[in-house]
């Protein structure tokens, strides 16, 4: 993808983000995620993908289906910033007042790229480690950037064809189309 220049020496990177809600009204947590991303500084949103219903995996307790969706934003914001900015909005959006005072966490925000950096800190992991494993993140990030090469794996589409049949398994679309 596209890296600009501008004035100063300050570079805006394309970036895509993985979001998965839960609990609660998922449609409703995703559409307000988008809307804190786009309020922030120096970052437009780009593309959103289309919605997918997730069965939940790795997890012993039942659980309702994940609502996920990708969207591909420019920023100028550091890597580590945007991590923070959005950990900000999954405490903010992320919780649902249920029988305790707060249930669990109901939004996921994931940088699963950003642009062509390679990044492994004590927070950090850039390309998200698990991307290339997870049908609920190759499959709606194939609906809108298909031929996106992500560093050191392979294009998304090549990935998505890659991938492990169950990874695939019980995701359906959501037809819930998120507010830009
Ligand atoms: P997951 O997203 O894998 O289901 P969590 O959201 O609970 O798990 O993980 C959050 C932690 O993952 C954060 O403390 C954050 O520092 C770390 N992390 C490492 N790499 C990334 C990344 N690429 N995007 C978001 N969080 C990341
Ligand atoms: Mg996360």
């Amino acid at each position: 993808m596209t890296q600009a220049k501008n004035a100063s020496t300050k570079t805006t990177e394309w970036v895509g983000l993985g979001l998965g809600a839960n609990l609660g009204d998922p449609g409703a947590c995703l559409s307000q995620a988008l809307t804190r991303i786009r309020a922030l500084p120096e970052t437009q949103i780009k593309a959103v993908s289309p919605t997918y219903w997730t069965p939940p995996w790795g997890v012993t307790e039942p659980q309702p289906d994940y609502l996920n969706a990708v969207c591909l934003i420019s920023t100028g914001l550091s890597p580590e910033d945007l991590l923070m900015a959005l950990q900000v909005i999954e405490k903010d959006l992320g919780r649902v007042r249920g029988r305790e005072r707060y249930a669990a966490r109901t939004l996921d925000l994931d940088i699963l790229f950003f642009g062509d950096r390679v990044i492994h800190t004590a927070d950090l992991h850039v390309p998200h480690p698990r991307l290339h494993q997870r049908g609920f993140v190759l499959l709606p990030l194939s609906d809108i950037a298909p031929y996106f090469e992500v560093v050191g794996l392979d294009r998304v589409d090549h990935l998505l064809e890659a991938l492990d049949e169950d990874a695939l398994d019980g995701i359906r679309p959501a037809h819930i189309h998120l507010a830009p």
